[in-house]
């Protein structure tokens, strides 16, 4: 099998899997977002899941973005890119303004770091909702100062909530997250604040997507499960 072959394969499970998911918790066939995770994946790549259908790509890292978005300048139609990795202020001219959302934006320093580029992005706010420590994602009791703060950034949009649970053995393990995550957006959603929708919950990788669509993701984030495994840097 060739690798376009594969990666065609594994996407085609993860949108089996995705239906089915939808299906089961009652949603809208095609309400949940693939964001098909490239990073450490080349150009080619990414060109053979858009043969096959895929639109929407997460990147993780700032430079790899700037240079997979330069090898595919001249394609005929460009993907959709996210940023979905953190954000360091130092690689923030990367990614501001060249990504349709940015999923990680976890303090107000780097949401001042994105405004001072003077472009407009749509962001997602990472909340670290199991509060572990050395964990990037923002605590739940900051949240609020930190969606008050668009109001301040007139270019910048907040569309929602991003989580990465804690590692664990089971998916059904991530479910108390994914659940607490909604309940963080369905609290905060009830006050109206300029420049914020919550709209959007990312959440869901390749292990958990079916927990993620029962617990309310609009955008799920796979990579290993379309991909194959990433090269290890240790290795
Ligand atoms: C790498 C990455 C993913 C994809 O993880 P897989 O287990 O390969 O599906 C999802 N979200 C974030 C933030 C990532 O960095």
């Amino acid at each position: 099998m060739t690798r376009a072959q594969a990666i065609a394969d594994g996407l085609a499970r993860v949108r089996d899997r995705i239906a089915a998911a939808e299906r089961a918790a009652g949603r809208a066939p095609g309400s949940v977002v693939l964001v098909a995770v490239s990073k450490k994946m080349t150009a080619d790549d990414v060109r053979a899941a858009m043969a096959a259908g895929q639109r929407v790509f997460g990147e993780s890292y700032g430079q790899e973005l700037r240079d997979k978005r330069a090898a595919m300048a001249d394609d005929a139609a460009p993907p959709e890119w996210h940023f979905i990795g953190p954000l360091q202020g130092n690689k923030v001219k990367y990614v501001a303004g060249q990504v349709a959302l940015v999923h990680a934006v976890d303090s107000i320093a780097l949401l001042d770091a994105i405004a001072a580029r003077g472009v407009a992005q749509d962001c997602l706010v990472q909340v670290n909702v199991a509060g572990e420590v050395g964990k990037h994602g923002i605590a739940p009791a900051e949240l609020p100062a930190l969606l008050d703060r668009f109001a301040t950034t007139s270019q910048l949009r907040c569309r929602g909530l991003m989580l990465i649970p804690p590692l664990v053995d089971r998916a059904e393990d991530s479910r108390p997250h994914f659940a607490a995550l909604r309940a963080v957006r369905d609290q905060e959603a009830a006050r109206a604040r300029p420049n914020v929708d919550l709209g959007e919950l990312s959440m869901g990788m390749s292990g958990d997507v079916e927990v993620a669509i029962a617990e309310g993701a609009t955008l799920v984030r796979v990579g290993t499960a379309i991909f194959g495994e990433r090269p290890s840097p240790q290795k």
